[in-house]
């Protein structure tokens, strides 16, 4: 007996118990009407009982037969050519005291030896599923006794039908994306599971991201970047065949799933012809969008990977084609080991920020002049146990893709805030000394970011002043219209504001009528190369003068030489930070250092690197 029921002697035996036990033990609607079909003649005397649903498209699927054999279960046809479509169309029960071969199920019947039989339809509230049917060799056998048992055997099965479709339907809708209709990430995962079950050979999938789609739903607000998304979903749609899959699965990111027939170029052509649709100018509302995409590529082996694989290689392969400008991009083994190393990374970053195995070190920023301590910047450093040290652009980038960037954001505050305590706590001369935070566009775009810096400061006690914040300039995001109102709100709370790596990107002197800044730090890749030209000396001497005139504070980044120190103090830059002057050190050993002359004693600094 199953566990499931209690332990009767003597009546759990009797036939309706049996009945409803191997009822209850169909765990799917095909085993439930077997379960039906092969207790019917228990109940009544008929010679054969068969169940049938009708499906969208009008067609009667044969699903469960006991008795005699007639066509096989699974057989399909049309109920307009069947004697069980009357009770399916008008929804009533229909007896059939005598049955001739003008229809196709009368014709198998009346072969099999049946002469009469009784069809119930699968009615449960407003939808009729399909019919229940008996049938005798007797001439008009079908009483009204009959009609009764069969109708309501007929509700039980509809009202199992009922349950199972509407589950069916449910699952549909999880999978579907609300937006645009078309599947969603879990949609995508399933579809992209299931051929990576059922199929042998290869799948071809394209991970697409729309270029700067944050800032159309900034500038035109979210009916029009709803829009765009709509009219865009249907421009793939159009450029795909039937049978390939399309989904959103974040906000500006679609997936397109197909099967390359043996062709692995497949990948390439129909992203090509995806690019030429989408491409195309678009009309939303009040204005026209030019909608650039770049697009990820992977023909996989369904063999040796997994769906989750293909997924992240994909988005990995977009990602590359978003950093090259190149619109396409095909995975490669880089980009495959890139992917082992990526995932490893993903799951083990949450607890690496909670065991403190990620960390902070920081590199002191002196005055060249005066050979002060002029403040600091705080790193960001994870050794990874099996992958080694993980450079901080890239873990920053994983953060942020793995959607960890808020709790990495006040995670970072507080372990800055707290160890500069300790570290002035230590060294009471550093209680002038700031320590700068870095922080990425995305970072900044968090609408609670200032509460958590303000909330940070009053923590542990520290003024505006003893934090600033180093706006990072990463390759894809560009300050939106929410990171921009972040910064306007610290300048108003007073905390400075420096602009990294000043010279590379291609936005920076747009920044200066956007918010207030404070500072510059000039990029390294200028001092490195000013010695040799000319030109770039003058820039760097342009810079050191724009920030006096503008009065605001310049930082030479990467000073590795001497030689690079002093060209920066006859330029006219007034603070320097660099390997020549002291590397990355941590919290303790910055306390160490007494406010001194990094000139005199640059290679006696300490350094955790
Ligand atoms: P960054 O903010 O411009 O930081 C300076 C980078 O230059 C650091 O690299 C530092 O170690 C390196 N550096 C300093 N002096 C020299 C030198 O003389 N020669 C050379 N070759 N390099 C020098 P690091 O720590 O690898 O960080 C790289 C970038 O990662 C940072 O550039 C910053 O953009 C980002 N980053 C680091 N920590 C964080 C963080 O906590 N949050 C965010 N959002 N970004 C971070
Ligand atoms: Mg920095
Ligand atoms: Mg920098």
């Amino acid at each position: 007996m199953s566990a499931d029921f209690p332990d009767f002697t003597g009546p759990s035996e009797t036939v309706p118990w049996v009945f409803l036990r191997e009822l209850g033990a169909a765990c799917d609607l095909r085993s439930t009407l077997n379960v039906m079909a092969a207790w019917v003649p228990k109940f009544i005397d008929v010679e054969r009982v068969s169940i049938t649903l009708v499906n969208d498209d009008g067609e009667l699927d044969l699903l469960a037969v006991q008795g005699t054999k007639i066509s096989p279960v699974g057989t399909t046809f049309k109920t307009e050519q069947t004697l069980v479509g009357r009770a399916f169309t008008t929804g009533k029960l229909a007896n059939y005291p005598e049955i001739t071969g003008s229809t196709i199920d009368g014709e198998t019947l009346v072969a099999a030896g049946m002469r009469s039989c009784l069809v119930a339809p699968l009615s449960s509230v407003d939808r009729c599923y399909g019919t229940f049917n008996v049938a005798s060799s007797q001439l008009g056998y079908f009483t009204a006794d009959h009609e009764l048992v069969v109708g309501a055997l007929a509700s039980l099965v509809a009202s199992f039908a009922r349950v199972h479709f509407e589950m069916e339907e449910q699952q549909q809708r999880a999978r579907l994306d609300s937006l645009t209709g078309l599947l969603n990430r879990s949609g995508v995962m399933a579809e992209l599971e299931e051929r990576f079950d059922n199929e042998s050979g290869q799948v071809c999938v394209l991970f697409l991201d729309l270029d700067g789609f944050k800032a159309i739903n900034d500038a035109y607000g979210h009916a029009v970047g709803d829009k765009m998304l709509i009219d865009l979903s249907d421009r793939i749609r159009r450029s795909l065949r039937p049978e390939d899959a399309l989904g959103r699965i974040g906000g500006d990111e679609f997936v397109v799933i197909c099967d390359p027939d043996g062709d692995s170029s497949v990948g390439i052509t129909v992203a090509e012809r995806l690019l030429g649709e989408c491409q195309q100018v678009l009309e939303v509302g009040p204005t026209t969008i030019n909608p650039r995409l770049s697009i990820g590529v992977v023909v996989a082996d369904v063999a040796v990977q997994t769906a989750e694989q293909v997924l992240t290689e994909a988005d990995l392969a977009m990602y590359e084609a978003k950093k090259n400008k190149s619109l396409i991009a095909v995975a490669n083994d880089d980009m495959r080991m890139r992917r082992d190393l990526v995932a490893a990374i993903d799951r083990d970053i949450a607890e690496a920020m909670e065991t403190n195995e990620i960390h902070f070190l920081v590199q002191p920023i002196w005055e060249i002049e005066t050979g002060r301590l002029s403040g600091a910047e705080s790193l960001v450093r994870w050794t990874h146990p099996v992958h080694g040290p993980i450079p901080p652009p890239f873990l920053i980038e994983r953060i942020e893709s793995t959607e960890q960037i808020e709790q990495f954001t006040e995670w970072s505050l507080a372990a800055v805030g707290r160890q500069i305590v300790e570290m002035r706590r230590k060294n009471s001369m550093l209680a002038q000394v700031p320590v700068s935070i870095n922080l990425t566009p995305q970072q900044l775009s968090w609408t609670n970011y200032v509460k958590i810096h303000l909330e940070m400061l009053e923590r542990y006690d520290l003024d505006p002043q003893d934090i600033p914040v180093e706006l990072v300039e990463s390759g894809v995001v560009e300050v939106d219209t929410s990171a921009e109102a972040t910064l306007r709100a610290l300048a108003v709370e007073n905390v400075y504001i420096a602009l990294d790596d000043f010279g590379t990107g291609s936005n920076a002197l747009g920044y200066f009528t956007r918010f207030h800044i404070d500072g510059i730090k000039i990029d390294r890749s200028l001092i490195s190369s000013m010695i040799k030209s000319d030109p770039i000396r003058t820039i760097v001497e342009g810079l050191g003068s724009m920030a006096r005139a503008l009065d605001i504070q310049v930082v030479a980044e990467g000073i590795e030489t001497q030689a690079e120190l002093d060209l920066c103090r006859s330029l006219g830059v007034e603070h320097g930070q660099g390997f020549h002057l002291g590397r990355p050190m941590s919290f303790d050993q910055l306390a160490e250092l007494a406010p001194m002359s990094a000139r005199q004693e640059p290679a006696s600094l300490h350094s955790s690197e």
